[in-house]
């Protein structure tokens, strides 16, 4: 990396553009007093982003811009360009998060523009970019801000002059460590940002808090009824599975019970029917039994008369059979009896035999009874031959009583067949209407039977409509309940029909189960489950919310701790390189003090100073107190890391001086540029800017700077405002500024020889 060239425009003195190319490693600006060559030196300090107006010898931005002459006119800005070689890209600009980004061009180019208002722009490589970038980009290159390495007119001691901890920066810049100084503010300021981050998440999350917690109640709640649904959905399965099961079952069954019922009332109507229909002719029938009755009793009327026609006949017969008793005793008084031969006997005695072997089969005792009286006149006659054998007067007599006995026989056979005739008919008559009154009776049991089982079944049909009345309300409630539970489960409860059960249901089990539910209802219905899932849905949402922001704190704290370390890390960095670098300096800056001084030493002393404003001083290779105490508290640390300075301790040749305020002009100059140029040679900055540092030395000590210049020249461009010839002599280019009769600057390069002209 080398400076190329700057370019000057409208800045200060400098109303047109003007270049001055650093082709060497020394190049010497020389002229008049007054000419304009500190407003180069500040044209860098500008381009390279100065921020003290002072500094710049200016108060307003417009200061810097060329104010016009007589000739000229002003200018409207004031804008400076630096040019690097960047053929080597050391050049980077650090990101965001902390990543060295090296920049991939040859060239670098800053510049700065300034307009009358005070606005400024930055100009990188011809985008326009923040302070921030530029000052990133510089101390990539170690090009500090603090300006260590652009020393102005009458500056030389500044180093001596300013405070302890001003100093300290100045090292830290010229060691380098101001880009870790700038991470250590960036990772403070991100650190700030987090905890501001982490203050605000944390605020969020303790809002959220009391919505979440009556969400998550909510939640609890729902889920308990959620249980709740599933216990209830498991009951429900198999109490209305099981009740249907019941129900189907108990109206098949009356249905049945009511089919065959009907059936048989049916078959017992048509019976009943039957029996009435076949009543109708019976009762002609009975009719005619009463016709039969009267029939009989014609009959029986009859009989009767007949006897006593008959007792008539009979009482005649016993009159004429007295009678013919008479004449016979009368007879027998004739007695003997002439035996007849033994053919008559027998032949009497056979008609005898077979009259009583009628009598003998005969069942009607009429019938007997006249058999008896004919087997009575065989005797008779008999007797009566005999007499009239012997006596036929009286033959006679008895033979008109007997053909009157025997007449009078003859209407007792007579009646007596007629009696037989009617009694057999009043016997047959009897047995039909005994008969008739038998099958009467038997239908009426029947009809009476039928009557009963008619009536029987009856009352069953009603009960059965009781019992379907019963089972249309258990069926409705069946239903009310497939409904009441779809309120509270959904459509889900109609997966009880596929709930497996055996067919026969213990009524009792179902009681015990219906009370179940109806105490799990009770519950449901009290929570309610109303808007449920929406607020699940919300109590996910900011649960997601809740944990999304409870992992960006853990992310936030996780980021803290990265910066903390890193942080703490950088801050070690600066720490160790910078006591390294002290050591190193010190090295430097004893050999140049006593090159400069011809004896005596130099050293910078790590000094801190903490509150009571104590100093505690370290040995001059040792750099800060190795026991240093850390405070545990970081805020306490960094106070006294900042607190930490550098003194300069002097020791010249010959002399007890101690005490820098002690030296003579010429002396502090001396020291001074012994410490610069240590410093610079320890970490060399790309280019140094000296602006007549060389003013108060003597022609011996212009020569010892003189080989200082090309010593470090070596490592870093040195850009020189100077008087000093010898000084001259060193430049490898020389630009001459004059400034003409329109009030500005010139620029033109010049011999040694010239420039010497130039610069009286
Ligand atoms: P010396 O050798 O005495 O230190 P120098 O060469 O360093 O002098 P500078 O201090 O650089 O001179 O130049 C100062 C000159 O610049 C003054 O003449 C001043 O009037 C002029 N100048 C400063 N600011 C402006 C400006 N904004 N517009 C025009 N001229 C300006």
């Amino acid at each position: 990396m080398r400076l190329k060239n700057l370019e000057i425009n409208g800045f200060k003195s400098f109303s047109k553009k003007t270049v001055l190319e650093f082709q060497n490693p020394i190049v010497a600006i020389v002229g008049p007093n007054g000419s304009g060559k500190s407003n180069v030196v500040e044209a860098l300090r500008f381009v390279l982003g100065e921020q003290s107006m002072k500094s710049m010898r200016g108060s307003l931005g417009a200061d810097l811009i060329f104010k016009g002459s007589k000739n000229l006119p002003k200018s409207s800005r004031a804008s400076a360009t630096i040019y690097f070689n960047n053929s080597d890209k050391i050049f980077k600009l650090s990101n965001e998060t902390g990543e060295n980004i090296n920049l991939n061009y040859d060239v670098i180019s800053i510049s700065r523009e300034v307009f009358s208002d005070g606005l400024n722009k930055y100009i990188l490589n011809g985008s326009e970019v923040r302070l921030k970038d530029i000052n990133n980009l510089l101390s990539s290159v170690n090009i500090g801000s603090s300006g260590h390495h652009i020393i102005s007119q009458g500056e030389t001691d500044r180093i001596l002059n300013t405070s302890l901890k001003d100093r300290r920066e100045m090292v830290e810049d010229a060691l380098g460590l101001k880009i870790y100084q700038y991470k250590i503010k960036e990772a403070q300021r991100k650190l700030e940002k987090t905890a501001d981050n982490m203050k605000e998440v944390s605020l969020l999350r303790r809002e959220n808090v009391p919505h979440l917690n009556f969400l998550k109640k909510q939640v609890d709640k729902f889920e308990k009824a959620k249980e709740m649904q599933v216990a209830l959905l498991s009951l429900y399965k198999e109490y209305l599975k099981k009740e249907g099961v019941y129900l189907e079952k108990e109206q098949s069954n009356l249905l049945s019970e009511k089919n065959k019922i009907s059936l048989e009332l049916k078959s017992v109507k048509d019976n009943l029917l039957d029996i009435e229909e076949s009543e109708k002719p019976a009762r002609n029938a009975s009719q005619s039994d009463a016709g039969g009755e009267k029939e009989l009793k014609v009959f029986e009327k009859k009989i009767n008369e007949i006897r006593a026609v008959k007792n008539e006949i009979e009482r005649k017969l016993g009159r004429i059979e007295g009678m013919i008793e008479m004449e016979e005793r009368r007879k027998d008084k004739t007695p003997e009896v002439l035996i007849k031969n033994p053919e008559e006997i027998k032949a009497i005695f056979d008609e005898i035999n077979s009259e009583i072997e009628v009598a003998v089969v005969e069942e009607n005792i009429a019938e007997i009874k006249i058999i008896l009286l004919r087997i009575k006149d065989i005797l008779k006659s008999f007797k009566q031959q005999e007499i009239n054998e012997k006596n036929p007067s009286l033959n006679s007599e008895a033979e008109n009583l007997k053909k009157q006995h025997q007449e009078i026989l003859v209407q007792m056979q007579n009646i007596a067949n007629e009696e037989k005739k009617i009694f057999e008919k009043i016997e047959i008559l009897k047995k039909e209407i005994s008969q008739e009154n038998e099958a009467l009776h038997i239908k009426e049991k029947e009809k009476f039977n039928f009557r009963v089982r008619h009536q029987e079944l009856s009352s069953s049909l009603d009960l059965i409509s009781v019992k379907e009345q019963n089972l249309k309300r258990e069926i409705e409630s069946f239903e009310n309940e497939i409904k009441e539970g779809g309120a509270l489960i959904g459509s889900e409860i109609l997966s009880y029909k596929n709930f497996e059960t055996e067919k026969i249901i213990d009524r009792n089990a179902q009681e015990e189960l219906k009370r179940k539910i109806e105490r799990i209802k009770m519950k449901l219905e009290d929570v309610g489950m109303g808007g449920g899932s929406e607020v699940m849905k919300e109590y996910e949402e900011v649960l997601q919310r809740d944990n999304f922001l409870a992992k960006e704190m853990e992310d936030l704290a996780v980021s803290i701790e990265s910066l903390r370390k890193l942080m703490a890390d950088l801050k070690e960095k600066i720490d160790v390189e910078f006591k390294e670098g002290i050591k190193k300096i010190n090295v430097e800056f004893d050999k140049f003090f006593s090159l400069m001084f011809g004896g005596g030493t130099g050293y910078l002393a790590v000094v801190i100073e903490n509150k009571k404003n104590r100093r505690e001083k370290t040995g001059p290779l040792e750099g800060p107190r190795s026991d240093f105490e850390e405070p545990d508290d970081e805020e306490d640390e960094e106070e006294t890391i900042l607190e930490q300075g550098i003194e300069i301790n002097v020791s010249l040749p010959h002399k007890k001086v101690k005490e820098l305020n002690a030296l003579s002009g010429g002396e502090r100059s001396l020291a001074s540029i012994a410490l610069l140029f240590a410093m610079s040679q320890v970490n060399p900055p790309p280019f140094l800017v000296l602006d007549e540092t060389d003013a108060a030395l003597d022609e011996a000590n212009s020569r010892k700077y003189g080989d200082m210049l090309e010593k470090l020249s070596r490592h870093s461009q040195l850009i020189v405002v100077t008087h000093n010839r010898e000084t001259m002599s060193r430049a490898g280019i020389l630009y001459g500024v004059t400034i003409g009769s329109d009030g500005a600057s010139k620029l033109l390069s010049v011999k040694l020889d010239e420039a010497a002209v130039i610069a009286k």
